[in-house]
């Protein structure tokens, strides 16, 4: 849509706003060949981001981080109606996303190697940038994801071929209006970055096969993550994928306040969140107090328009999604799952849901992507760590308890990329490394670790015959 600097425009796909199903935009479903043209242009363009000064790129993205900031209602906005995020987190994405920018200015001027002892030799490493990064990125934080690929791939000196979600792009259209204006304003090609909508199976499968793409950043499911990695050849991967994630919580904890993280992670984003959390897993001589407390917070969720001030919760990005949610309630509740609260549904929105279950109930090891909190007795802490490490998933976990060993315990043992001592799963600071073990992914992200993922070391070797 946007390539070597030229806006391609076609009505061609709806994107439709999830609350009242209205058509707010369309948008060019680009073609493999269109697709294939803008990685042919990041191509040819490799050689003046490899070239470009570590302070100009820091500018750019300090600038970028500027825009953002002059255009944050209009951000908060799209993200509402395409992404059916409400306000009051839109906000926090836009100033994660700012962050973010300002993050990766910083390292790029911190790229550095290292020297390594050697008699008669001077060994040193350089950094150099992949070349072209291909960023596939998901609808539900349809922003920051987007600048968690692009602002290290800038920083780091490599061109870009993006793909946003089809179901939420409008963020990242707007960020690439931003994008081409700096790079005008800093007479930089503007082949250096390239969007490009349509249909991810043809455009993002291009993008994920095509041998001229150094690396593909792909953030999104489990499924099409592991196809991205089945097809990628001699490429570099980096996977965000899926979970499900475990809540312990033990009984010498702060009840309220794992009450409070378990309402706050569950409902963010109506559920539609990676680290959202995916089961509680409670200790029995609490687990009657604990849902009591859940369902006088769950209670006062406001579900409805997400850009009114007031919605805490809006609704799922589709109505296939809610089907798919009410699918899986229902699943559970036959598998012998009690219904505590919530399970009605009106158009793609769900009310805040708890189910009581079981340890054999499948709600405990898939990935539901909305309001659901399905929870489970565990009798002592070796059998929170053996539910919590069941299963195919490993991004991050979340435990309460006040006893350090008992913490320390799970921190050690927990098959996660990130455990969370005192906090829900959902926890993630945007310099942090964050990333999965298992099917949730290859590779970490947060901006620092991105860098590194976006870079190769090159080793160089003088050798000196002078006798010292
Ligand atoms: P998705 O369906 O996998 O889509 C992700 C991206 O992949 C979209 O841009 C999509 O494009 C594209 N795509 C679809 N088919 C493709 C193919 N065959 N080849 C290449 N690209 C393809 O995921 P989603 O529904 O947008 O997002 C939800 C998922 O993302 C959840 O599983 C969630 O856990 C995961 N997620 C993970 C993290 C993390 O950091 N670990 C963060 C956020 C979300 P179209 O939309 O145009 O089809």
């Amino acid at each position: 849509m946007f390539i070597d600097g030229k806006w391609i425009l076609r009505d061609e796909i709806d994107v439709i706003n999830p609350y009242d199903y209205k058509v707010i935009e369309k948008i060019t479903a680009n073609t493999r060949d269109e697709t294939k043209n803008a990685i042919k242009v990041a191509v040819e363009n490799k050689e003046h981001m490899r070239k470009l000064s570590a302070n100009n790129r820091y500018k750019i993205l300090m600038r970028l981080a500027e825009a953002v900031s002059n255009n944050k209602d209009r951000f908060i906005k799209l993200l509402a109606v395409d992404a059916g995020k409400p306000v009051k987190q839109g906000r926090i994405e836009v100033d994660r996303s700012i962050t973010a920018l300002r993050l990766s200015a910083f390292y790029a001027k911190e790229l550095r190697g290292e020297t390594i002892n050697s008699e008669n030799r001077l060994i040193y490493t350089k950094k150099e940038p992949v070349g072209v990064v291909g960023a596939i990125t998901p609808f539900n934080y349809p922003l920051n994801l987007v600048v968690h690929k692009i602002a290290p791939a800038i920083a780091t000196g490599n061109t870009i071929v993006l793909h946003p979600s089809s179901k939420a792009p409008l963020s990242a259209i707007l960020l690439t209006k931003l994008i081409e204006n700096t790079l005008k304003k800093m007479k930089i090609p503007l082949g250096v970055f390239n969007l490009i909508t349509g249909h991810g199976e043809i455009v993002g499968n291009e993008i994920a096969t095509n041998d001229n793409v150094n690396m593909v950043s792909f953030t999104g499911s489990v499924e099409v993550g592991k196809n991205i990695a089945k097809n990628a050849g001699m490429k570099k991967i980096a996977l965000e994928l899926g979970g499900n994630n475990p809540l312990i919580v033990l009984d010498d904890c702060d009840i309220d306040k794992a009450v409070e993280s378990a309402v706050k992670s569950k409902y963010l984003n109506s559920g539609q969140v990676c680290i959202s959390v995916g089961k509680v897993l409670v200790h029995e001589n609490i687990y009657d107090e604990f849902i009591d407390k859940l369902m006088d917070k769950t209670r006062n969720f406001n579900v409805g328009n997400p850009l009114e001030d007031s919605t805490d919760m809006g609704p799922l990005i589709t109505s296939e999604s809610a089907d798919k949610v009410e699918n899986l309630i229902k699943k559970a509740i036959s598998e012998g799952g009690e219904l505590i609260t919530g399970g009605m549904r009106r158009d793609s929105l769900i009310s805040p849901t708890i189910i009581s279950v079981r340890e054999n109930n499948s709600l405990l090891n898939v990935e539901t992507f909305g309001p659901v909190l399905p929870i489970t007795k565990i009798i002592n802490m070796e059998h929170g760590l053996e539910l919590a490490n069941k299963g195919n998933y490993g991004l991050q976990a979340g435990v309460f308890t006040k006893d350090i060993n008992k913490a320390m315990y799970l921190a050690e043992n927990l098959e996660y990329g990130g455990v969370m001592i005192n906090n829900s799963p959902t926890f993630r600071q945007d310099n942090m490394p964050f990333g999965g073990v298992k099917n949730s992914g290859l590779g970490r992200e947060g901006i620092k670790y991105t860098v590194e993922e976006m870079t190769e070391t090159k080793t160089i070797v003088i050798h000196n015959d002078f006798n010292f």
